[in-house]
C-alpha cells in the first residue's frame, strides 16, 4: 500500500493555519479545535500524548512525532549490556498510541519556530497550537578526544549491544568506569552499572581476576548512611570497587590505555567503560531553543518557556532536577494535565511538585 504523504497525515487533522484563520494566544478558547504537538516518543513524550489523548479525546488533535517508529526504554541498557534484555524487550511501537486519540508521525526534526509555532520536519512542516518538546539529550562522545577510539558505554541501543560483546570476550584485567563532566542521562546509573558488572563477573565465576574501579568528578561522599550518595559508595566498596573522587577527564589515550584528568592524574584501564558527554538534542541546539548545556530555560513550576504555548519536559528541560525517566513522566503529567484543564475548563491547574529529584 502506498504511503501517505505528510501532507495527506497532516490534511486528516487539519492545521492550524486552515482552520484557526490566526491561532489564539494563551490557552484555547471554547469550541476551538487545537493541535496539540508533542516531540519526542521516549519517557516524557509518550506520557504527555497519553494524558492528552484521553483527557481531551477526539475533540482536538494530539500529534506526537519521533525519527523512530518505536519507544524505547533507555533504563533496560545496562541490562541489555550484561544480555538479560533484548531490543525487542526494551521496545513498544508508537502507533499503539493511536488506539489513544494519538496521531503518531514518524519524520526526523530539524527545526522549531516558536515565533512562526511550526516545527519543520523531515517530510513537511506542521504548524502548533501548544508545543510540547521532549526531545532529550544527546550523546556526543567526541568532546573527549580519545573517547571514540578507546571507550565503551551503555548509553544508546547500539552502544549497549556492542558492550556486550566485549563483555562476553573480557576474561580478566581492569575495568574503569567513570563519568564525564556536565549534565547526563540518570546519575544514579554510573552506580548501578558497577554493580551491574560485579555481579555478571561473579556468575560467570570470574570476578577474581577482573578490578572494577570508578571515577568521577563528584567529591568523595559525606554524611548520614542513609543519604543516597553515601549509601552508594559504601555499596559499591562493599563490592570491592575502588571509587576515585575528583577526577575531572580530560582526553583518553586508546594506545597507552589510560584516561588522562586534570592536573596530570591518570587511570589505567583494559577496558574502560565511561558515559561520554551530553548535550541537548541537536534540532534545540539548532532552533536556539537550548540556551545552555542542560537544556531549554524553563519555568520551574509550570515547564513554560519564554516562548508562548511552548513547554519544555525531559531531559531537555533545563531543570534543577536529574535527567530521569522519573522526572520527565512527572513534568509531563503536569504540563498535559494543565493543558487539558485550560482546554476543556475542567478542573484545576497544578503546579510542579517533583516527588524525586
Ligand atoms: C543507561 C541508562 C539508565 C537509566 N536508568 C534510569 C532509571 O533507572 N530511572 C530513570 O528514571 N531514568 C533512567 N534513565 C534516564 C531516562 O531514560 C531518561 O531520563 C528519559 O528517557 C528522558 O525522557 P525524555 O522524554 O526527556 O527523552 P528521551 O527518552 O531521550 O526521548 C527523546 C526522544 O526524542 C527523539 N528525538 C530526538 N531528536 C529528534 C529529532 N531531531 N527528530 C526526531 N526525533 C528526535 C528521540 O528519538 C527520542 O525518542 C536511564 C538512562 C540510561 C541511558
Amino acid at each position: 500500500m502506498p504511503k501517505k504523504s505528510f501532507e495527506s497525515q497532516l490534511s486528516c487533522f487539519g492545521s492550524t493555519e486552515t482552520q484557526n484563520a490566526k491561532p489564539k494566544t494563551g490557552i484555547a478558547v471554547a469550541n476551538g479545535r487545537r493541535q496539540i504537538v508533542i516531540l519526542g516518543g521516549g519517557s516524557g513524550g509518550i506520557v504527555a500524548a497519553t494524558k492528552l489523548g484521553r483527557d481531551l479525546g477526539a475533540d482536538h488533535d494530539v500529534i506526537l512525532i519521533d525519527r523512530r517508529a518505536d519507544h524505547v526504554f533507555m533504563p533496560a541498557f545496562l541490562f541489555m549490556m550484561v544480555g538479560q534484555r533484548r531490543p525487542e524487550d526494551i521496545t513498544r511501537k508508537l502507533k499503539k498510541l493511536e488506539s489513544r486519540n494519538v496521531k503518531i508521525v514518524q519524520a526526523e526534526i530539524l527545526g522549531i519556530d516558536p515565533v512562526r509555532r511550526q516545527v519543520t520536519l523531515s517530510s513537511g512542516k506542521i504548524p502548533y497550537d501548544y508545543l510540547i518538546v521532549s526531545l532529550g539529550m544527546q550523546t556526543v562522545p567526541e568532546l573527549i578526544p580519545g573517547f571514540t577510539e578507546g571507550a565503551h558505554h551503555a548509553w544508546e541501543m547500539e552502544a549497549a549491544l556492542r558492550l556486550r560483546r566485549v563483555l562476553e570476550g573480557f576474561n580478566g584485567g581492569r575495568i574503569l568506569v567513570g563519568v564525564p563532566l556536565g549534565p547526563y542521562r540518570c546519575p544514579p546509573a554510573p552506580y548501578e552499572a558497577q554493580w551491574m558488572l560485579d555481579s555478571y563477573f561473579k556468575e560467570r565465576g570470574i570476578r577474581d581476576r577482573v578490578t572494577i574501579e570508578f571515577f568521577t568528578r563528584d567529591p568523595e561522599p559525606s554524611g548520614e548512611a542513609h543519604d543516597p550518595v553515601v549509601w552508594m559508595d559504601a555499596q559499591s566498596k562493599k563490592r570491592n570497587i575502588k571509587q576515585h573522587y575528583e577526577f575531572v577527564v580530560k582526553s583518553v589515550d586508546p594506545e597507552k590505555k589510560t584516561v588522562t584528568g586534570l592536573y596530570g592524574y591518570e587511570l589505567s584501564y583494559d577496558l574502560l567503560f565511561m558515559i561520554p558527554p551530553h548535550r541537548p538534542a541537536q534540532a534545540l541546539i539548532d532552533s536556539g531553543l537550548a540556551e545552555t548545556e542542560t537544556g531549554i530555560r524553563v519555568d520551574y513550576d509550570t515547564l513554560s518557556t519564554k516562548w508562548e504555548n511552548v513547554y519544555a519536559i525531559g531531559d531537555c528541560a533545563d531543570m534543577p532536577a536529574s535527567k530521569a525517566g522519573v522526572v520527565a513522566h512527572q513534568e509531563a503529567d503536569v504540563v498535559a494535565h494543565n493543558l487539558a484543564v485550560g482546554m476543556t475548563g475542567r478542573g484545576e491547574s497544578i503546579p510542579l511538585r517533583l516527588h524525586t529529584i
